[in-house]
């Protein structure tokens, strides 16, 4: 339904209007690391620390690696 994508777009600025301190990326379901890929711990560790200082330009290319997973993290 095109109404659907209306409200959507509409909805969503509303919604963020009140400050996402703790979530920052919520629209962006993250890449989890794999288990047992040593490039993947490390990816996930550099993005921890990159959120804490609020480096998000880090926090997303680490999701970008993760997301490659498969492809090795190069
Ligand atoms: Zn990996």
């Amino acid at each position: 339904m095109m109404f659907e994508r209306w409200r959507c777009a509409v909805t969503e600025p509303t919604r963020y209007s009140t400050p996402a301190v703790e979530l920052p990326l919520r629209l962006d379901p993250e890449p989890t690391p794999v288990e047992g890929c040593a490039g993947c711990a490390e990816l996930a560790d550099v993005r921890d620390r990159a959120r804490a200082v609020g480096d998000m330009t880090t926090v997303s290319d680490c999701n970008v690696y993760l997301g490659r997973h498969p492809e090795g993290h190069r």
